[in-house]
């Protein structure tokens, strides 16, 4: 091989390993910064209740509180920011343990469709308080697949949870479960609120949140996290199309068959 043919591959290898190092050290950089914002977040998101929870003892305690309607009152603030800080340290609890590569699932053979229908069913009376009407479309047949339970009752659940929580009365829901050569589609959707576009792929992180729900105080940013850690611990991907044909949020699991 003539000199100058080895020092162009050379040179190009050279070129090749820069351009990996620079892009594993943009990565690196991106991960620090994410888990630094974390932080920052999870802090703000249990000082606020534990805030809370001071003041408001601290009253009951020092004797400020006049009447018992007003007690009453502030046992309730107490008693609600309380189980907020239960729950945000039990998703954490849950994200982490998902978040750790060695962490076991424990996948079995089972049916799909029976799944998600029963799955479903639990939610009835959720969304009948909201009046939003369900279409589902989850087809009659057995569709055995191997999943962990309890993991995917999470991640649907919080999808569902959310459609419940983050639209108006009325809304209409969509659910259904499709075959295809090589996947199995899971979609949620409704034709409420909808999702910025450029949130779309955001939400998926840890502690992002949508615009309106930061004033919310019912959800801790987690949820959608949690569920795509489960559906990668089973190798298929979950995404949020905010403009489909039907509705206006349309969340889409595939599973690879
Ligand atoms: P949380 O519900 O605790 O805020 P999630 O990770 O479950 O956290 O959801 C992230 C955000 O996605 C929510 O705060 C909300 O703004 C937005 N969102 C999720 N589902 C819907 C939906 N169906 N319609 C509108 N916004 C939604």
């Amino acid at each position: 091989m003539k000199a100058s043919l080895r020092y162009k591959e050379l040179n190009e290898d050279l070129k090749r390993v820069a351009e990996e190092l620079r892009i594993k050290s943009e990565e690196k950089e991106r991960l620090e910064e994410s888990k630094k914002r974390m932080l920052a977040d999870l802090s703000h998101d249990l000082k606020t209740p534990m805030t809370t929870i001071q003041g408001y003892s601290k009253a009951l305690y020092d004797n400020f509180v006049e009447d018992e309607e007003q007690r009453r009152r502030y046992l309730k603030y107490i008693y609600d920011k309380s189980i907020r800080v239960t729950d945000l340290i039990d998703e954490l609890f849950i994200f982490s343990k998902l978040d750790n590569p060695d962490s076991l699932i424990n996948k079995q053979e089972q049916d799909l469709c029976e799944f998600l229908r029963q799955l479903i069913v639990e939610f009835y009376e959720m969304f009948a308080e909201k009046e939003m009407e369900l279409n589902i479309e989850i087809p009659s047949k057995r569709i055995v697949y191997s999943f962990d339970q309890k993991l995917f009752y999470r991640a649907i659940s919080n999808i569902l949870e959310n459609t419940i929580k983050y639209n108006p009365l009325q809304t209409n829901v969509f659910i259904s479960l499709k075959e295809s050569k090589d996947l199995l589609v899971i979609e949620i959707g409704d034709d409420g609120t909808g999702i910025r576009e450029d949130l779309a792929e955001t939400l998926f992180e840890p502690f992002v949140r949508g615009d309106k729900s930061r004033m919310n105080d019912g959800g801790t940013g987690l949820g959608l996290a949690i569920t795509r850690k489960i559906v990668q611990k089973h190798n298929g991907r979950v995404y949020v199309d905010t403009n489909p044909t039907r509705g206006s949020t349309n969340f889409i699991i595939e599973l690879p068959i």
